[in-house]
């Protein structure tokens, strides 16, 4: 059987799609033939506007994710606007950057809380459906270069991206058997509203873009591939994963 990287009648529930990462990924997947659940905290205008261009359906469920309290209602709320759910990206994330002297305990939960905790809560509650409808399905946990390096000034982005891809496995471990897959893309220096103080900051810019062999930073459209790829039958044989997509950052 040749592979198919077609996702007509899929439907994707994508966090934090209203802008950077997320958007892309949401636009690329509905290139690729996906309907979409929009979920997050601010309006998906732009996405939407995308996304039913190319003739998908859309629906934005709104929800802060820095608390597990909407975890239940989010998944709810897309089987009945959409249908079901075949695909969920992990996406929404966020930092907070200071010294680790000065490190506060909400620096810490405001990261660990949505980067980590709602990620394993949220892709639960939609296992759980897909186990209760007897079928599989993929899950796409966003990581990052801090899932594999230390990094400076962000100790709990880096606690809770390499959390993300031990979670990542762990899940895979436990998911393959019921056709459930589970991946990480981990991309590398994107120009997003995350990493513009990076981009302000003319020490750190030059620093980061002479250590990227392409020479430049990611645009959002260029997590698309990865994302259509391990949301498709392509990847069915494919669990506990992470596909580096950074401009060959981690070669150096
Ligand atoms: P971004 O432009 O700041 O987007 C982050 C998204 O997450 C936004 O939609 C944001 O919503 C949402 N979000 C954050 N906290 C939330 C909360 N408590 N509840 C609901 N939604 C929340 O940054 P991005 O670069 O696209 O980041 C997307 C993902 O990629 C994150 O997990 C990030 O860690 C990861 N990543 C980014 C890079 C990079 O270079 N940019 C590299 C590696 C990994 P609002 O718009 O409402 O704030």
């Amino acid at each position: 059987m040749s592979p198919s990287f077609d996702l007509s009648g899929k439907v994707a529930l994508v966090t934090g799609a209203n802008t950077g990462l997320g958007q892309g990924i949401a636009v690329a997947l509905a290139q690729a033939g996906a309907d979409i659940a929009a979920v997050g905290r601010s309006a998906p205008s732009d996405t939407e506007a995308r996304v039913t261009a190319l003739g998908r359906r859309f629906a934005w469920i709104e929800a802060s994710l820095d608390t597990i309290a909407p975890v239940q209602g989010v998944v709810d709320a897309a089987l009945e606007r959409l249908g079901r759910i075949d695909i969920l990206v992990n996406n929404a994330g966020t930092i907070r950057r200071n010294d680790a002297l000065d490190f506060t305990e909400d620096d810490w939960d405001a990261v660990v809380g949505v980067n980590l905790k709602t990620l394993f809560f949220l892709s639960q509650a939609v296992a759980r459906t897909l186990v209760a409808a007897g079928r599989g399905g993929k899950i796409i946990n966003i990581a990052s270069m801090l899932s594999f390096q230390g990094g400076i000034r962000v100790a709990s982005y880096t606690a809770s991206k390499s959390g993300v891809l031990g979670v990542t496995r762990l899940l895979a471990n436990e998911w393959a058997s019921k056709g459930i897959n589970v991946n990480a893309i981990a991309p590398g220096y994107f120009a997003t509203n995350n990493t513009e103080a990076l981009r302000n900051d003319e020490a750190r810019n030059a620093a980061i873009l002479e250590r990227i062999p392409a020479g430049r930073w990611g645009d959002p459209s260029d997590l698309g591939g990865a994302a259509v790829y391990l949301a498709s039958n392509a990847a069915d044989y494919v669990h506990g994963a992470v596909l580096p997509v950074d401009g060959g950052w981690l070669a150096r």
